[in-house]
This record gives structure tokens, sequence and C-alpha cells, in this order.
């Protein structure tokens, strides 16, 4: 099975995907994730990025669509996968069409999160990551253990500078302009499953699965 999570940032995508992509033995691709990676391993693409990553803006669509064709290209053909933070733009929907349509695969399902912006601006400047596993917590809703320490790992836990007040209000406008339209392209397919996100996490995950049938 092949899955889309769409939605504005922090609609809870990776928190859902965590759970969903082990639920389906999913692979799980991040382009966030891994744009997060390429900044701190410094090389080409990570320096090419990070301008635009901390001021709230979205890559350029050419460096996103190689960089998550490689990743998808390196899954085996029998694993199915589950997509989070790809694509954002029209440019990246229809590249990523064409590189399932040339490598005989097709999306089951696009799941849209669907929260409010109050709550998104609530739960971005809430937020703290782990740099080393990718687990995220919520200084409120979703605390760690012990404070400032990823419970997985043990990493220190990070507030990351583009979940700073001043950055988010960006990333919501992008939203709103870029992304947003994705919804309707992907409706129009027949493949979209609008999705209360601001339910508790529980919640959430149930409904999700339950809009991906047996995962067949
Ligand atoms: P995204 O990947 O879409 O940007 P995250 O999964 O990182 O979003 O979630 C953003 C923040 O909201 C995190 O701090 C997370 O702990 C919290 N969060 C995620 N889902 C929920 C939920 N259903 N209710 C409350 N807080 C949530
Ligand atoms: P995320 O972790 O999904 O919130 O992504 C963090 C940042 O990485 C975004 O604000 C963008 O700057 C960049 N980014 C992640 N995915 C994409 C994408 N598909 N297209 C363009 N930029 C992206």
């Amino acid at each position: 099975m092949n899955l889309i999570l769409l939605g504005p940032p922090g609609a809870g995508k990776g928190t859902q995907a965590a759970r969903v992509a082990e639920r389906f033995s999913l692979a799980h691709l991040s382009s966030g994730d891994i744009l997060r990676a390429e900044v701190r391993g410094d090389t080409e693409l990570g320096r090419r990025a990070k301008g635009y990553m901390n001021a709230g803006g979205l890559v350029p669509d050419d460096l996103i669509l190689e960089m998550m064709s490689r990743r998808i290209g390196d899954l085996g053909r029998a694993s199915g996968f589950l997509l989070d933070g790809f694509p954002r733009t029209a440019v990246q929907a229809e590249g990523l069409d064409q590189r399932l349509t040339d490598s005989g695969r097709h999306l089951d399902r696009v799941i849209h999160l669907i929260v409010p912006d109050a709550a998104l601006e609530l739960r971005l400047t809430g937020r703290r990551s782990c740099p080393q596993c990718n687990a995220v917590y919520h200084t409120t809703f979703s605390p760690p253990r012990q404070d400032g320490v990823c419970d997985r790992c043990g990493a220190a836990l990070a507030h990351r500078t583009d979940d700073q007040p001043e950055v988010v209000g960006t990333r919501l406008k992008m939203y709103h302009e870029q992304t947003r339209p994705l919804v309707d392209y992907y409706r129009r397919r027949g493949v979209l499953a609008d999705i209360d996100g601001e339910r508790d996490v529980d919640a959430v995950t149930a409904a999700i699965v339950a809009a991906c049938g047996s995962g067949a």
C-alpha cells in the first residue's frame, strides 16, 4: 500500500506517520526529516536547503523531486511507502505521478489531516523534536518523561528554528498558498480521505487506519 499524509505543518503528520507506517509495515519517508539530516550532515543539498527552511519557505521543487525520487527508487519494489511532507506543490505532485507511473506503482490513499490554524500555532510553538530519532513531543500535549530528553533514544530534544512563533506564520501561509490546492487535486482523483486531526492522537490513528481499509 502507498499512502500520502497531507496537511498543514503541525497537523500531526509525523506523529501519525510513525504509527501508521508500523501498523501497515510501510517505509516512512518524511521530506522534512530527510532535509534536516542533510543540513546536519552539511551536505551540498543541506547547504542549499537550509536558508529556505529556517525562513519557513519551501525548498525548490527540482531539489525536492530529485531527493524524493531517489528515496522512493531506493525502496524495494515490494515495499509500500508512506510519504509525509511531500508533495507540497502542484509541480511536486505531478512529478510524483510521473515517477510512480514510470515505476509501475500507484497511490492507494491520500490522508488529509484537517486542523484549524489557531490549534496549529499552539502545536508548533510547543513542539519539541528529537534530532537523533525524529520522535516528536509537545510541552503540554505529550511531554517527554524527563524534561528536554527523548524517551526513545535519550538525546537532547530541540526546539526547531522554524517552530519559533515568527516563522510559523510564514509556514502556514505557504501551506494555504502552495499545498492546500493539492487537496482538490487528489479529491478529483478519488483517493482523498478527510480526517479530523483535532481529536486525540489515538482517535486520529484509528480514523486513518479505518480510511485505509485492511491495508491490502
Ligand atoms: P507535522 O508532522 O504535521 O508537522 P507533528 O506530528 O510534528 O506535525 O505534530 C505537531 C505537534 O503537535 C507535536 O508537538 C505533536 O506532539 C503535537 N500533536 C500531534 N498530534 C496531536 C493531537 N492529535 N493532539 C494534540 N497534539 C498533537
Ligand atoms: P516539515 O518537517 O515537513 O515541517 O518540513 C520542514 C521544512 O522543510 C519546510 O518548512 C520546508 O522548508 C522544507 N520542506 C520539507 N518538505 C518539503 C517539500 N516537499 N517541498 C519543499 N520544501 C520542503
